[in-house]
């Protein structure tokens, strides 16, 4: 079968073609517009802009997965959309062109829900087996997950406040440093002296998988003003330092709870245990690196995606898609758009947490 996945729930919009055949799923296209440099100028995502700039997008970036994958869209077997959660504006835009299509063409339309794209990826490009444990660390969330089908998802534990990805970039902006701010602070981090400032890891002295960021951006603001202070202003090597501090307390929060993870997944016993990481923040290699050491130590297989198929990306949308649809799901055009939709059914909007 053949997917068509379409995505807009935040900064980036994006088409893709995933094809599901006997040997496993191939992304015969994937296109990404992003839309850092029109947000630029305001140190942060526009909600308004960025719905306008969906709205624009949407249509080119089909044309060109569909190029790309030398296909047209009666080759098509279903249009998979992001219908949350995320910013409603953006999620309107897509569910919009979504049952367009779908109405133009009479084709099944399948409504996914963001974060279960990011779950499943390691589905896509390694066909891991259900059940996985998952850590999805993006820049609205930070959860672990028990993936035990595709649309069967257990919650161990969280951030009660911030997404680590909401950190990184809050960090580049006390810092100076352009965004988003994942890639910036990494760049910055690998000059730097993780132990010259003390930076807090919250939550490790209490039991279970719950994490929380919102004290390491305080602390980082309060480090930053003090140098500041002393010294009349930040040279570079200070932006260093502070940026592997900030990753480094993040690394050690993430390994401990990890474990943690890992300690509550094996003791429901997977014959082939794996944990596999995912979300924008995966894309930090020396949070990778950290997390193969904890599964290397703990017996667990460890897989990430490639860096394209952690942030944001359409060929996750169309491979959840394609998975509902083989389980025969499809939505029709009461589908609705959902600014939050948390992956665990036994948790409401508490679980969700960040936008
Ligand atoms: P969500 O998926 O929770 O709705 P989102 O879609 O905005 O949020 P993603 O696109 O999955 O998030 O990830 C974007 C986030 O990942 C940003 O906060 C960005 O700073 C962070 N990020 C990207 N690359 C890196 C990196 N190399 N190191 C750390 N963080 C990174
Ligand atoms: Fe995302």
């Amino acid at each position: 079968i053949t997917i068509l996945g379409l995505e807009s729930s935040c900064d980036d919009t994006a088409a893709a073609i995933v094809r599901v055949g006997p040997d496993g799923p191939v992304i015969l296209s994937s296109v990404v517009h992003g839309q850092t440099d029109l947000h630029a100028a305001y140190g942060g995502v526009v909600p308004e802009i960025a719905a306008r700039a969906h709205a624009e997008k949407l249509d080119i970036c089909v044309k060109q997965a569909l190029t790309q994958a030398e296909i047209d869209l009666n080759t098509v077997d279903a249009i998979a959309v992001t219908a949350g959660p995320g910013l409603i504006g953006g999620v309107l835009s897509g569910v919009m062109c979504a049952k367009g299509i779908a109405a133009g063409t009479g084709k099944p339309l399948i409504g996914v829900n963001h974060l279960a794209g990011h779950a499943l990826t390691p589905r896509l490009t390694d066909q891991v087996a259900f059940p996985y444990l998952m850590l999805l660390v993006s820049g609205g969330h930070c959860q672990f997950l028990l993936v035990r089908g595709t649309d069967d998802f257990t919650r161990l534990g969280g951030t009660i406040d911030d997404a680590p990805g909401e950190a990184f970039d809050k960090t580049a902006r006390l810092l100076g440093l352009a965004q988003p701010g994942g890639p910036s602070v990494e760049r910055d981090a690998q000059t730097g002296d993780a132990k010259r400032f003390a930076f807090p890891r919250p939550l490790l002295d209490r039991p279970g998988c719950d994490m929380s960021f919102s004290g390491l951006k305080t602390a980082l603001l309060r480090t930053r003003d003090q140098v500041i202070a002393e010294k009349g202003g930040l040279t570079r090597q200070d932006r260093a330092d502070m940026s592997a501090g900030f990753q480094a307390a993040v690394c050690d929060v993430l390994a401990e709870k990890t474990r943690r993870a890992i300690a509550e997944y094996l003791a429901e016993t997977p014959a082939v245990p794996v944990l596999a990481v995912a979300g924008g923040v995966a894309a930090n290699q020396a949070i990778r690196a950290r997390l193969e050491t904890v599964c290397a130590e703990n017996g667990v297989a460890f897989t990430a995606p490639p860096l394209r198929l952690c942030t944001d990306n359409a060929a996750m949308i169309a491979y959840a898609g394609a998975e509902r649809f083989l389980a025969g799901e499809t939505d029709d055009m009461t589908l609705a758009a959902r600014p939050r939709w948390p992956l665990d059914k036994r948790s409401p909007a508490l679980l969700g947490s960040g936008k």
